[in-house]
């Protein structure tokens, strides 16, 4: 069963006949994004995290509609690059409403990123610092925790971050440079099913904050990152349990409290109001006793399924119009370019209906997040996945 009942649990038979009629007449592959679900879970986390500044990771789905979703809730922003700042304030949203979060800058870009008003960065290495104090003096800081992203789907791990001791001098060393050390930063790892990571790293920004308040450094904030799980084949708590968890960890560290609560969600606001629309195009096996079928799709790691490297993540996939009494049997599922590194799931086998057919529909649930962003331009020609708003 497995793999046969859960999709079916994460779309309701309207629901799914709605998107079906709604791509009737539109190409495969395409995404699909539900707005009012992105508002659902936008105005979920505002709830459940009350208190707590919302940055939404613009990587995970930067698609306009989606930025002005939130601009107009009021959202901030956490932003990568120069031309997210670009996209960003082309739909009106104040740069005090923006932080420039990724660690690996190069200084035209802090220029730049300045000159448009952004005073919020985050930093991780002293080079960093020395860019960001000749280019944007003055500027509020938080410092990026390295943690080993264990527990997650899709681990984070190594590439960003400084071990703790090293953050406690890079903190002093802003603040000799003439910046503002605002908050210390980490993110457990992208879908992170352990919630107790957060306890780890909570308990680090403590001992962090004691450290340098003997130094006579106040921070002011802390960044609990990304992580929040969306919903995959495999079950995860719900938003609301996480929240409860990390409420609890950070009343334990610091009762106190008195500190501006930042979170950075990408792919928990976006991931399941996205649904892909693909087709079989073909059905094969590789030699006449083998029975292991191979099904290619027209949508594969090239146009929108790169996360399914290493089978990181696993996709609720549904064979519609079947009535449950059709046998299922394991397969391999590929997609369409001529890289053997596009296979999606081999190790992993999902089922699929005997009698699936070439040139059928199938529709890939929970795909909003990091699918139409990681698109290549044009790898064999297949362009990046086309999107639409469900209207
Ligand atoms: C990608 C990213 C996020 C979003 O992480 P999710 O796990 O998708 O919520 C948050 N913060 C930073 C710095 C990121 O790079």
């Amino acid at each position: 069963m497995g793999n046969k009942s859960r999709p079916s649990e994460l779309i309701t038979p309207d629901e799914l006949a709605r998107i079906i009629a709604f791509t009737k007449d539109k190409e495969t592959p395409c995404l699909v994004i539900d707005l009012k679900k992105v508002a659902e879970k936008y105005d979920e986390l505002v709830r459940v995290m009350s208190g707590a500044k919302i940055y939404y990771a613009v990587k995970a789905n930067p698609l306009d509609e989606v930025i002005k979703l939130f601009r107009d809730r009021g959202a901030y922003f956490d932003v990568a690059s120069r031309f997210e700042i670009d996209q960003l304030l082309g739909l009106d949203v104040p740069p005090e409403r923006m932080s420039y979060g990724n660690t690996i800058k190069k200084e035209v870009d802090i220029i730049y990123a300045y000159r448009k008003g952004i005073r919020l960065y985050t930093t991780d290495s002293r080079s960093d610092i020395e860019k960001l104090s000749r280019s944007a003096p003055g500027a509020k800081v938080n410092f990026r925790l390295l943690l080993d992203g264990s527990g997650a789907d899709w681990p984070l791990s190594k590439k960003f971050g400084a071990h703790p001791d090293m953050v406690y001098k890079l903190v002093k060393f802003a603040k000799k440079s003439g910046l503002m050390p605002y908050g210390i930063s980490f993110h457990v790892g992208s879908q992170q099913r352990d919630i107790g990571q957060w306890d780890n790293a909570i308990a680090l920004v403590r001992y962090l904050f004691d450290a340098l308040k003997n130094d006579g450094i106040r921070l002011n904030a802390i960044n609990l990152g990304g992580g929040f799980p969306a919903q995959y084949l495999k079950p995860t708590d719900s938003v609301l349990s996480y929240a409860d968890s990390i409420i609890g960890y950070l009343r334990e560290d610091f009762p106190d409290g008195g500190l501006d609560i930042i979170v950075e969600p990408g792919r928990s606001l976006v991931a399941d109001a996205g649904i892909i629309v693909t087709e079989v195009v073909l059905i094969s096996k590789k030699s006449e006793r083998n029975r292991m079928r191979w099904i290619y799709l027209d949508v594969g790691k090239f146009n929108g399924l790169i996360e399914t490297i290493g089978e990181a993540i696993k996709y609720p996939i549904v064979f519609a119009g079947r009535d449950g009494k059709e046998e299922w049997s394991e397969v391999v599922l590929a997609g369409p370019t001529c890289d053997s590194a596009d296979i999606l799931y081999e190790d992993y086998k999902y089922k699929v209906p005997n009698n699936l057919k070439e040139g059928e529909r199938v529709y890939i649930l929970t795909a909003g997040a990091y699918t139409m962003s990681y698109s290549s331009v044009g790898f064999n020609g297949f362009p990046p996945i086309a999107t639409h708003i469900l209207q």
